[in-house]
């Protein structure tokens, strides 16, 4: 099942750009990905720009199997999911949300001011984008704690208008999974929608019949998803490509084979197309972990997506020369999620600089993040983590500079802007300084 992948003796320590290809030529990502997802979503995301509902209706018909009218979610839906929702699991639900609260509160940045010269301000001013579009994925499973992971950061962020989407469910009459609508009631979403993929984010792109156009568009999808998001990015903004779910572990022989054969199993139960990748220098390890999969693939629920995930190219036992090129294989391979667990995990993780989340040791597994650690879920996949950072309120901010000078502070640096504007062959930009300063060279 899992291949193995011996890379003792074979990855250079080098450039981190030669490790990275190298990496990502032994342990590839999925055979179906973002490039070929593209030529699948562009036409997809033209029609609904060009015939807005009626493409999208059909797209729902053609994909999620159920024709849906009035997309808009009536507000009598929130309040019948919510009564209708477990305790336990609405407990767990208020849980989530408050831990993620907190810790986004802890992330909020106040201004920031500078005066680089006597009476010359610059501040740094945070302010929340305007309108969002969030995607909640529903396809193979209702995920519903991704609507606190978006909705949570946006909301103490400040953002005023939010508008959710959630693929149209068959068995529910063509609305998002009660689930997923029992959230949005506890944190007071109302504008939602029931549409999925691609046909979503372009909707929320261009904006349709009943739906404004959003400013900036978060959440984690399937392929189609980041595919549409990528190929939409200008016409709005996107937080980062938070595709097919990715586990990368490294382990020495202190980790419990079980416990990270379970690990593994629980991030490919996401996607045919997740990856699940051990990175370790003990073959004893490897063999054991090999060994627990057998036995608990088959007693999954979902073994069928499980075992295509585990047995694709893009999952792999990889063994390493020892813990040091282990570490340089992972920070290389840039996992959305890097489970350490070595005896000294903790110093480890700091030498990590590509991941989208760290879980250290042997108590912080990915499942906790998934739903309860207070940590966001929706992170950088495909290698994306070496230049983007997971869903947060930062996020949903942006940073403006506002420069204010005084007259004297001007005049000071009015001849360094006027030798620059020379310098470049832009003499106006110089003479918009010097005109304030009649007189004076
Ligand atoms: P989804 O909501 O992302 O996708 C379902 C939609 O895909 C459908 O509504 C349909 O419109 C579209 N679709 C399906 N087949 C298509 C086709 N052949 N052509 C065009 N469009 C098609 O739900 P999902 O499929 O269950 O995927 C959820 C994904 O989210 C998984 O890959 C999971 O790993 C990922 N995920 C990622 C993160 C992260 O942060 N990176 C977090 C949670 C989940």
């Amino acid at each position: 099942m899992i291949r193995r992948v011996d890379l003792r003796g074979r990855v250079a320590a080098g450039e981190v750009s030669d490790l990275q290809a190298e990496v990502n030529a032994l342990v590839p990502r999925a055979v179906f990905d973002v490039e070929k997802a593209l030529d699948v979503v562009r036409p997809i995301c033209l029609d609904v720009r060009h015939r807005g509902l009626e493409a999208i209706r059909e797209y729902g018909e053609k994909f999620d199997h159920v024709r849906v009218e009035d997309v808009r979610v009536p507000a009598d839906a929130f309040k019948t999911a919510l009564e209708e929702l477990d305790p336990e699991v609405r407990r767990a639900f208020e849980e989530s949300i408050r831990r993620v609260r907190e810790v986004s509160q802890d992330e909020l940045t106040a201004d920031i001011a500078s005066e680089p010269a006597p009476g010359g301000r610059v501040t740094q001013r945070f302010v929340p984008v305007q309108r969002v579009g969030l995607y909640v994925p529903g396809g193979r499973a209702p995920l519903a704690s991704s609507v606190i992971m978006n909705v949570v950061p946006a909301q103490v962020a400040g953002v005023p208008s939010l508008a959710l989407a959630s693929p149209p469910q068959k068995e529910y009459g063509g609305l998002p999974h009660p689930t997923i609508l029992a959230v949005c009631a506890l944190l007071g979403i109302e504008e939602v929608y029931a549409i999925g993929g691609a046909q979503a984010i372009a909707g929320f792109a261009y904006g349709f019949e009943g739906c404004k156009k959003v400013n900036l568009i978060t959440g984690p999808g399937n392929i189609y998803v980041v595919a549409a998001k990528r190929l939409l990015l200008g016409e709005v903004g996107i937080d980062s490509e938070a595709g097919p779910t990715e586990i990368a572990i490294l382990a020495d022989d202190t980790a419990d084979p079980a416990h990270v054969a379970a690990d593994l199993i629980s991030q490919a139960e996401h996607d045919p197309m997740a990856a699940s990748v051990l990175v370790t220098p003990s073959e004893a390890l490897a063999a054991q972990v090999e060994a627990e999969l057998e036995g608990q693939v088959a007693k999954t629920r979902h073994r069928d997506r499980v075992t295509e995930a585990l047995n694709g190219q893009q999952s792999a036992v990889v063994l390493v020369d020892d813990l040091d090129q282990g570490t340089a294989v992972v920070d290389a391979y840039a996992a959305e999620h890097l489970e350490i667990q070595t005896a000294d995990a903790e110093q480890r993780a700091a030498l990590i600089n590509n991941a989208g989340a760290i879980f250290v040791g042997g108590w912080s597994p990915v499942s906790l993040g998934d739903y309860c650690a207070g940590s966001n879920h929706v992170l950088p996949t495909a290698g994306c983590a070496c230049h983007s950072s997971g869903l947060s309120v930062r996020s949903f901010l942006k940073a403006m500079h506002v420069v204010n000078y005084s007259r004297d502070a001007l005049q000071q640096v009015a001849g360094h802007v006027v030798a620059l504007a020379h310098a470049e062959d832009l003499p106006a930009h110089g003479a918009a300084v010097s005109v304030r300063f009649p007189g004076e060279k």
